[in-house]
């Protein structure tokens, strides 16, 4: 005789019979509910007023039915209960009367004493019945963390793969109690395709190097197939995969990075063919990104970047396993977890585009302000790692971050400088460019690139020392081209001289026009960029608008003497007139000066 557990007192028998009847049910394999199991929770919860429990074991057969708060219910002694790094291999469903299914705080508290596969909650809510549920997701220092997801619709929540999630998170135990003595290393094995016309695929792995360990990991070794098109489900091929499968198994690697973006299904792919986190090029730099990210705006940008990345790698599957434990691809900006609830990344989503709309009104309205009194701008731009924040730090005798790490610098630093002839400037700089930059980060780029596009000069900073500095310049030519600023004026500075020993390289280079050689580092050549720039800026004319007092009308005739008049206008507080003028006679005319018109 099948026994209901909890607070079955007054119970009609009637009920306790259709109770009872759900120890007949079974759920089929890899399913974490059945509709119809759902169905009958809801319909008697709503008769009893009470919260109803189902005990749900990996074969799929109920092992408990109870009535009553989850947490007072005596469990029926869990068969074997197993290590720490393995789930209790049951699962709690039970139901809210209030509809509401979101779980409580004693829920979470049961899920971890439990160590349940999987609590999940259940309501009707207008007709309608909803699921959310929790899972563990690791543990570290001996205590388990978890997540919430939901609310799901109960289609929803029924396409979950139960059998796949409790083995991704049994991984991620495994992996959690392995190393949790130690501080927890990610030890990558790098993976790329080499194609036709594209950068030799060593560098561009050396590169993936460099910013894996930005992030914090640990390389162990890197491979590559040759291949025009990419695998539409595996990205590589099936026999590349098991060849991965054993260095992995060899080098005991505990993550894999791919050197391009891969899809959502190409992803899940091969999280499940290799057994172990997966992550592309997009989330790595995302996540350096998300590290490094200062201001407040530039950290609501690199988290809306991820976000939208992360959006449709949370499909009817489940999670895949790169959105478990921690590490690489789960970090936000300031170290806060990633949302990984569908729902919830929605709503955080619309409310940092508001933020973000927000604070690019007040950018506006202060850089109209600015634009009142205008400085000649100049901003440094160059592919990450070229030396931009050391030239400015050289330039400024400031301390801006510059460190021997892709993307030191994220947000924009602006400073002021005096040229030899007394001409002030402005001084950006500004986040290094790299190959295959994330599409999603071409957004939260622009914010901090807004910089580059008003910039009246551009200083682009070439690493010389580096063998694949032509191809840097590309990719950096390829950004400034996307953000329409390739037809600024720009001088191209080649840096780290210090580091070339052969003098025919620097007359090659030097060829360039509008160039110089420098050692940002020694401060070779920086008198010779100072001249270049100060004659770059005579040459230069900015563009003003004037208001001016009908008492001071002289002045008209002397505009036009000096500078190329636009338009002029009476209104009745003033003329008002657009000219473009040297940079030397802004000082003169910036009393007069009124910025933009508003809009
Ligand atoms: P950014 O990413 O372009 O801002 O580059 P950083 O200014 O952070 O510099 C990257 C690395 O290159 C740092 O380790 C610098 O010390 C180094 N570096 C910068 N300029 C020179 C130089 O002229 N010579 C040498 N040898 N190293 C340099
Ligand atoms: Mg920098």
């Amino acid at each position: 005789m099948p026994t209901i557990y909890g607070e079955i007192t007054g119970i009609r028998k009637s009920i306790i019979n259709r109770l009872e009847e759900l120890y007949e049910f079974s759920i089929p394999f890899g399913q974490v509910i059945s509709s119809e199991l759902s169905q009958k929770l809801i319909d008697l919860t709503i008769e009893l007023n009470r919260e109803v429990v189902v005990y749900i074991s990996r074969k799929g057969q109920i092992t408990c039915v109870a009535v009553g708060d989850v947490y007072t219910v005596v469990l029926p002694e869990i068969d074997g209960r197993r290590s720490i790094n393995r789930l209790s291999g049951i699962r709690c469903i039970h139901t809210h009367p209030s509809g509401e299914t979101e779980l409580s705080g004693v829920d979470v508290a049961s899920l971890k004493e439990m160590r349940f596969d999987l609590m999940a909650a259940l309501g009707r809510k207008d007709g309608v019945i909803q699921a959310s549920f929790g899972i563990i997701t690791g543990i570290e220092n001996d205590r388990f963390n978890t997540q919430n997801v939901g609310p799901l619709s109960l289609e929803e929540f029924i396409e979950l793969d139960i059998t796949y999630l409790t083995a991704q998170i049994e991984r991620q135990l495994d992996l959690n109690t392995k190393t949790s003595a130690i501080v927890e290393v990610e030890r990558a094995l790098l993976v790329g395709l080499e194609r036709q016309g594209k950068w030799a695929i060593v560098d561009s792995l050396k590169e993936l190097a460099q910013l894996a360990e930005t992030a914090g990991a640990e390389v162990l070794g890197m491979t590559w197939q040759k291949r025009d098109r990419p695998d539409s489900a595996l990205f590589i091929g099936r026999g590349k995969v098991q060849e991965i499968s054993l260095l992995r198994q060899e080098k005991n690697a505990n993550l894999i990075i791919f050197d391009d973006e891969l899809s959502p299904a190409q992803q899940r792919n091969l999280e499940r063919a290799l057994g172990i986190k997966v992550l592309d090029r997009t989330a790595l730099i995302l996540d350096i990104f998300a590290q490094r990210a200062r201001s407040h705006e530039g950290k609501l940008q690199v988290e809306l970047a991820q976000l939208r990345y992360n959006l449709p790698r949370l499909g009817g599957q489940g999670l895949v396993l790169s959105r478990l434990g921690g590490g690489i691809g789960t970090r936000g900006p300031g170290e806060t977890k990633l949302e990984v609830d569908r729902r919830r990344i929605r709503d955080r989503v619309s409310d940092i585009t508001r933020q973000i709309e927000h604070i690019k009104k007040q950018r506006n309205l202060h850089r109209k302000r600015r634009e009142n009194t205008r400085i000649p701008t100049i901003a440094l731009v160059g592919y990450t790692n070229a030396g931009k924040s050391t030239l400015l730090n050289k330039l400024t005798a400031s301390e801006v971050l510059a460190e021997d790490k892709l993307f030191a610098t994220l947000d924009p630093t602006t400073r002021h400088i005096i040229l030899p002839n007394g001409q002030q400037a402005l001084l950006t700089d500004t986040v290094g460019f790299i190959q295959k930059l994330p599409h999603q980060l071409i957004a939260a780029f622009r914010a901090t690139l807004e910089e580059v596009v008003q910039a009246d000069i551009l200083l682009h900073v070439v690493d010389a020392s580096h063998p694949q500095y032509q191809e840097q310049s590309h990719a950096v030519f390829q950004v400034l081209h996307e953000l329409n600023a390739d037809t600024k004026q720009l001088i191209t500075i080649f840096n780290k001289a210090d580091k070339i020993e052969d003098q025919d390289i620097v007359s090659m280079l030097l060829k360039t026009e509008n160039s110089v050689m420098i050692s940002a580092l020694h401060g070779d050549g920086i008198k010779e960029l100072l001249i270049l720039v100060e004659n770059f800026i005579k040459q230069q004319t900015i563009d003003m608008h004037l208001l001016i007092p009908y008492n001071d009308s002289g002045i008209i005739a002397k505009l036009y003497d000096i500078s190329n008049v636009h338009s002029t206008e009476y209104r009745e507080d003033g003329i008002y007139v657009i000219i473009s003028l040297p940079p030397d006679q802004l000082n003169y005319f910036n009393r007069y000066a009124i910025g933009v018109e508003p809009e």
